[in-house]
């Protein structure tokens, strides 16, 4: 199965229609419009990062207008076979020697399910409820190479001994995909999401682009010590961190993953620990970073979902690049930063996925697309704004909560012993997210002030309702009664600090 001839891509016609597989060719060189089409929206996320790359590699645009010429056209036929052309057959996934995204030679005692390839199946106590099972039962030669491409990129590794990829076990990916009606397709997608020339130079500079093979033909050296500055650009977007080798594969029958019939399926593979190490951050265009000063010293690190907080809480640190006076500061993924400066007033779909996890066990499971008005890209001073008034409405009804929760220490004003405060976290970030998210797509970027004081009065309102929808069931404690009152009084006082101050948005 070679990526790059056969047909391995998972997709549905938008225009309607049951699912199929094409080539990269018909989806490249043809003006058909498809859509990906897998079960899980991770496994879709992966599947979109995987085609991303191979086209980055494949066919890097000179400059702005050839990045639009891509977008606008069709690859021609001649195009397409000298991009492919340039790799043999480096991305067979069944290569007798070099297996694409896999290591020749595992020695492994055993053979491991492929349902521990399928980020998240096993492992979690509650991986059981969240996914149907069987998934990773059989896999056809496409989804095995999303699920290996996933497991090097996106998830957590297998745990001891075992290496997550350059990123780190659970960074979050940020991507645009396609707006228009006309051309909300994944051919459009794809390309929105693919540098050009001049910004991969600034990235890796020239010499690193293409020049190293990947590691499935160049492997890593054991216990070695990398610098991440001399990864290039090809060897790191198929970085493959762990030994890791398909079975032979088993006969025809249906895949687990996509459900189509195919050929030829997987059904297990070899793994095998092996140490190394990377020294820095290596700058993957698909992913926000985050600088802090420790120490003096500075570190970069990928930005992760810690909490269960809604992924617009984390939205400065996607979007808005800064720097503070001690060099900490966040930088927007590189894609993200290239559409801000290519398409200043398009509207944006923000695709925003990846896992939360506790080591090798997936907590939980995001993939979200955010839709933005256009605007956000000239005023980077108002989604900052936004998360910050989002944010103090949260804090003001924790604050007031916790101490109807737990009183107050080294007082008599007892608490009700119960996590009141969490619950109520969880209930604002659940109601208020539409709300938030029916914003950002309208928002009047050049004057967002009377949509921002329209959205603390709904705050403001929310808070208040889930407050006493918390404490309700106390009333007739009498106990309680002063610890009420002065969480209440809590309250009031963070909402009214939390009211616009006249002129406060311009003056900030
Ligand atoms: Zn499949």
């Amino acid at each position: 199965m070679n990526l790059l001839n056969d047909a391995w891509i998972p997709v549905r016609p938008l225009d309607g229609g049951g699912s199929v597989k094409i080539t990269l060719q018909e989806l490249l060189c043809t003006n058909q419009r498809w859509q990906l089409c897998l079960p899980r929206d991770d496994m879709e996320l992966a599947a979109l990062q995987l085609l991303i790359s191979i086209v980055q590699v494949s066919w890097i645009p000179e400059d702005d207008a050839a990045l639009r010429r891509f977008l606008n056209q069709p690859l021609s036929e001649a195009d397409f076979k000298a991009g492919i052309a340039q790799w043999g057959d480096m991305f067979r996934l069944d290569h007798p020697e070099y297996p694409c995204l896999q290591v020749k030679g595992v020695a492994a005692k055993d053979v491991t399910g492929l349902d521990k390839l399928m980020a998240g199946l096993t492992g979690a106590t509650n991986c059981t409820f969240v996914n149907e099972p069987g998934q990773g039962d059989f896999l056809c030669g496409g989804c095995a190479a999303i699920a290996l491409f996933n497991q090097a990129n996106n998830a957590p590794s297998f745990g001891g001994g075992f290496k997550s990829g350059l990123r780190g076990g659970s960074p979050v990916t940020t991507l645009i995909q396609a707006v228009d009606q006309q051309r909300a397709d994944l051919r459009t997608t794809i390309w929105l999401n693919v540098l050009t020339r001049p910004r991969l130079h600034t990235l890796f500079g020239d010499d690193l682009l293409l020049q190293q093979k990947p590691t499935w033909q160049q492997p890593i050296k054991e216990k070695s010590s990398i610098s991440a500055a001399t990864i290039g650009l090809l060897r790191g977007l198929f970085w493959q961190p762990d030994h890791i080798e398909l079975t032979a594969p088993v006969g025809a029958g249906q895949c687990s993953g996509c459900g189509q019939q195919v050929d030829v399926r997987y059904n297990g593979f070899l793994k095998a620990k092996f140490s190394f190490d990377v020294d820095g951050t290596w700058s993957h265009p698909h992913s926000p970073r985050l600088l802090q000063n420790k120490k003096g010293e500075i570190e970069q690190k990928f930005l992760a979902f810690t909490t269960s907080a809604p992924s617009w809480t984390q939205l400065s640190r996607v979007l808005v690049k800064l720097g503070g006076a001690k060099g900490e500061g966040q930088i927007p993924a590189s894609v993200v930063s290239q559409s801000q400066q290519v398409f200043p007033t398009a509207a944006t779909h923000l695709i925003v996925g990846g896992y939360r996890n506790n080591q090798a066990s997936i907590l939980e499971r995001r993939h979200e697309v955010m839709a933005l008005h256009q605007g956000w890209q000239t005023h980077d001073d108002v989604i900052p704004r936004l998360v910050e008034i989002g944010m103090g409405y949260k804090s003001a009804l924790w604050e007031s909560l916790k101490i109807f929760a737990q009183g107050k220490k080294n007082s008599d004003v007892k608490g009700a012993g119960v996590k009141a405060h969490e619950k109520a976290e969880r209930d604002f970030f659940r109601q208020s997210e539409p709300v938030v998210m029916t914003l950002l797509a309208n928002l009047d970027f050049n004057d967002p002030v009377p949509q921002f004081d329209q959205l603390r009065v709904h705050l403001q309102q929310l808070c208040v309702q889930l407050f006493e929808q918390a404490t309700g069931p106390y009333s007739h404690h009498p106990k309680l009664a002063r610890t009420m009152a002065i969480a209440r009084r809590s309250l009031q006082k963070h909402l009214s600090d939390l009211k616009p101050q006249q002129g406060d948005y311009h003056a900030a």
